[in-house]
């Protein structure tokens, strides 16, 4: 790979800070070296976006940016087999789940183009006679920043509204996964998207990060990762007032009725919890079952997981890959260790003996609610399994930590299932479902999970600012004063 990996006014250019190693974690061997942005740089890629956001007509040229949107879909899709194999080298998810991450980033792309297409300002009659004028405008230059688990996807999901409401944009990718987001941009210029509008950044929290984040020239940040993070970056954003949405982390619950059929409920905790090695935002890693089939959904659990094909993220059958780093492999177990101190009992969960970073996924049972495998997101292939008396009480539990993204209801009564699914407090709730990502629908976090919604309209309003122009045609005598 070449050493221009910045993107920045139209121009690749080369890093001038750190040189870092990405390395592939199904073997750790080095994919390649990435020349990093110094402050520098990131603040030449911020002023960029300042000048295409305010001296070019791109903000104002709808038809072009869904042109440019439906040519990048098209592009994403033609390429689609290479940026795949890229995502899977790099992150170490299974060739299977980096090919849907592609169908879904076209998918996301086309769905914002047609919908600022369809968009027409909200007209209003007023009773006085006056008219108004509802309009949406974009916010400006958008500083976007995502995490490492899906790299292409979750950046899809802010580059495509961004775009397509007007923006301009500084990206940068997590510092561990750049390498499908540098095919992108390369698809991005010939898709013709005008110098300026799309700058890419690469680097860590520290330098290119925090750069993104302060520059008074930035007006929205978008940012998704850990709820550490996000409350740095809440805090910075709040003393300009910068726009900002959060997309943190979950701890989220799957509750499992006792009308449940448990040979489909095992499949589904076992989705759940461990699809992309349970590096998922929304991954149930709590799982909740009535205490009538809470021994026999274990039994079934503990059999059916020692089946899950682990191995080769590249091959087309591989279930499970391998975690993203040492660093982090190294994290989960140490929860493992934590969750056994604290009195859990774990089944699975070993280190695999080969080359990269491969563990077995795992289970916890006789756990209390207080507990730190209970509390805290682990980020990995670890499920915790508690039983619930009654609904009442599997709703506390649900409740029970500071998160709020996401949840799942397994049962045949679709009554109660959407009672108890309008008392839990989380931003997404799949009901005999799980993990699906609808393009049409919000996506966000209850209480320290977020602030905002990405998807859906709410996802392209979240690039908007709104403008209220109220008009009489002719200008009338005010009366209001007794002027002589
Ligand atoms: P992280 O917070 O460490 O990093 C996320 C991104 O922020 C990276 O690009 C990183 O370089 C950057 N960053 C770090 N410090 C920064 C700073 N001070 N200023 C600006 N940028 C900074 O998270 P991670 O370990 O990469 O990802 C895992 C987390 O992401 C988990 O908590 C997970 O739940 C969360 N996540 C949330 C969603 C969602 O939709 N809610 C989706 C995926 C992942």
């Amino acid at each position: 790979m070449v050493n221009e990996q910045l993107f920045i006014n139209g121009v690749w250019v080369e890093g001038k800070g750190q040189i870092r190693e990405i390395i592939n974690p199904a073997d750790g061997n080095i994919l390649t070296e990435i020349y990093e942005a110094t402050e520098n740089q990131t603040k030449q890629a911020v002023e960029a976006a300042r000048y295409a956001f305010d001296k070019t007509d791109w903000s104002f040229n709808k038809d072009m940016r869904v042109k440019v949107l439906l040519q990048i879909a098209n592009l994403l899709e033609s390429n689609a087999d290479e940026i795949s194999e890229i995502e899977t080298n790099n992150t170490g998810k299974p060739i299977r789940e980096s090919e849907m991450d592609i169908q879904d980033s076209v998918a996301c792309l086309r769905y914002y183009a047609e919908l600022v297409k369809s968009e027409s300002p909200l007209q209003i009659e007023m009773n006085d006679g006056s008219l108004s004028h509802v309009i949406s405008e974009p916010i400006g230059v958008c500083s976007l920043i995502v995490p490492w688990n899906f790299p292409l996807l979750l950046g899809m999901w802010k580059i495509a509204p961004a775009l397509a409401a007007g923006n301009t944009i500084v990206f940068k990718p997590s510092e561990l996964t750049p390498l499908s987001l540098i095919l992108f941009t390369e698809l991005l210029t010939d898709a013709g998207v005008p110098e300026g509008v799309f700058n890419l950044v690469l680097g860590d929290g520290v330098t290119a990060g925090s750069a993104m984040t302060t520059d008074s020239d930035v007006d929205k940040v978008s940012f998704t990762g850990g709820v550490e993070t996000g409350r740095k970056i809440n805090e910075i954003c709040a003393k300009t007032f910068k726009r900002v949405s959060l997309e943190l982390g979950g701890k989220s619950p799957m509750v499992v009725l006792d009308d449940a059929d448990v040979d489909k409920a095992v499949e589904w905790i076992l989705f759940g919890g461990f699809f992309n090695q349970g590096e998922v935002c929304v991954a149930s890693s709590r799982i909740l079952i009535h205490e009538s089939i809470y021994n026999t959904v274990i039994n079934e659990l503990c059999k059916k997981m020692k089946s899950i094909n682990i191995g080769s993220p590249v091959e087309k059958t591989t279930e499970m890959g391998p975690i993203i780093s040492e660093e982090h492999l190294n994290k989960i177990l140490n929860y493992l260790t934590i969750g056994v101190n604290e009195g859990a009992c774990l089944t699975g969960g070993k280190r695999i003996n080969r080359d990269g970073y491969y563990i077995e996924p795992a289970i916890f049972t006789n756990v209390k609610q207080h507990m730190q495998i209970v509390q805290e997101e682990i980020f990995g292939p670890v499920i915790t399994i508690q039983s619930f008396k009654n609904d009442e009480e599997a709703i506390q539990l649900a409740n029970g930590t500071k998160f709020g993204l996401a949840a799942g209801i397994i049962s045949k009564n679709v009554a109660r299932a959407n009672d108890i699914a309008s008392r839990i407090k989380a931003g997404t709730i799949w009901i005999n479902n799980y993990h699906i990502p609808y393009v049409e629908a919000p996506w966000g976090g209850y209480k320290q999970s977020g602030i905002g919604r990405e998807l859906g309209p709410h996802g392209l309003a979240a690039f908007t600012e709104v403008k209220h122009v109220n008009r009489y045609n002719t200008l009338e005598s005010l009366d209001w004063y007794k002027l002589d």
